[in-house]
């Protein structure tokens, strides 16, 4: 049985081994365009990591010193990744916050697209959080308040991002959160488009519409979502695991409709959790129409109760791992 579980692990590497472009060259071209007429070189550096389909290396133009992230995607991919590349890209690129990962540019060179991102070179919270076995409540103050300003731009440009997480949440230099990868994100439709679409949906049979497009001045929960996920970070960050995991998919969603979640015992774990922490968390894992918005999550006595520390402190602090 283990033989045959080997192979198929092989196997399934090896797939997955097909979907991902292959090491690029030392140098990579991008192509003349508009606004760089010359076109540019791109030095490749050492590689940060490899995603579901992509492949990151570290990059910077010949003759400069600034480093980027090169995110690389082959040019041909199967349909259905296409399509979540091609939303990524879109969406992505329109988004300019300084808690989301900087899109630069994209270009193709050898049947493979580039993305020039924003590099963040100490990898992602989700590594930093399990290192670390949980953050102190200053440190995860400072994480919220960076996402939740982070989601408070993303739902006012009509974005919802679906996937938020800390292996999505890369970490800077300084070590400010940055959100990447928009694969899962999808446009919203607000305000004037709403109307637009209730004109040009009501001109037609109403009778497959859900009531809540037709209700006007009536807002939609979908964006709730991301809060939903928030309060899930912020739970994995105090504790290092999140809430409902479990050791099936079925198991977590029961667990999640249920909240059925406990917080680790101060006797056995050694860890003091506030009673701020875990209220605030529990208001975010309400049912849609009660989460908090960004701006009132800041605003939780939570982040008022305790210390705020500055970027700063959190950089000389948390770079390395902590004296075992
Ligand atoms: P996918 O969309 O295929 O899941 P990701 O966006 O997760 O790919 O990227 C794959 C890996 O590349 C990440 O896990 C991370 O290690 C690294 N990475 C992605 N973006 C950056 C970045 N901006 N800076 C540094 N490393 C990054």
């Amino acid at each position: 049985v283990n033989e045959l579980k080997t192979k198929a692990a092989a196997q399934l590497k090896s797939a997955k081994d097909k979907e991902h472009p292959p090491p690029p060259p030392n140098n990579v071209t991008e192509p003349p365009s508009a606004d760089r007429r010359e076109g540019a070189v791109y030095q490749v550096g050492k590689m940060l990591g490899k995603g579901g389909f992509a492949i990151c290396y570290e990059g910077k133009l010949a003759g400069m010193s600034k480093r980027f992230a090169l995110k690389i995607v082959k040019s041909q991919m199967p349909a259905k990744m296409e399509q979540k590349f091609q939303t990524e890209l879109q969406i992505h690129s329109k988004m300019r916050q300084k808690n989301i990962v900087q899109f630069h540019r994209a270009f193709t060179f050898e049947s493979c697209t580039y993305l020039v991102l924003e590099l963040c070179p100490n990898g992602s919270l989700m590594d930093m959080v399990k290192r670390r076995k949980g953050l102190t409540e200053p440190e995860v103050r400072f994480y919220s308040i960076q996402i939740a300003g982070a989601i408070k731009y993303m739902h006012a440009k009509g974005i919802i991002h679906r996937d938020l997480k800390m292996g999505n949440i890369f970490l800077d230099k300084y070590m400010n959160a940055k959100i990447g990868d928009f694969g899962l994100a999808a446009l919203l439709l607000t305000g004037k488009d709403m109307q637009i679409m209730r004109r040009t949906t009501l001109c037609g049979t109403p009778n497959y519409i859900a009531p809540e497009i037709l209700e006007k001045g009536k807002k939609g929960h979908d964006h709730m979502v991301d809060i939903w996920s928030l309060g899930i970070i912020v739970f994995a960050m105090l504790t290092s695991k999140p809430p409902f995991q479990s050791s099936t998919t079925d198991e977590i969603y029961r667990r999640a409709r249920d909240r059925d979640y406990e917080w680790p015992s101060p006797e056995t774990s050694q860890k003091y959790i506030s009673q701020e922490a875990k209220d605030l968390v529990a208001t975010m894992l309400q049912d849609a129409d009660k989460r908090p918005d960004p701006d009132t999550i800041v605003e939780h006595s939570f982040f008022t109760s305790g210390y705020l520390p500055i970027a700063s402190d959190i950089s000389s602090k948390l770079r390395e791992s902590p004296p075992q």
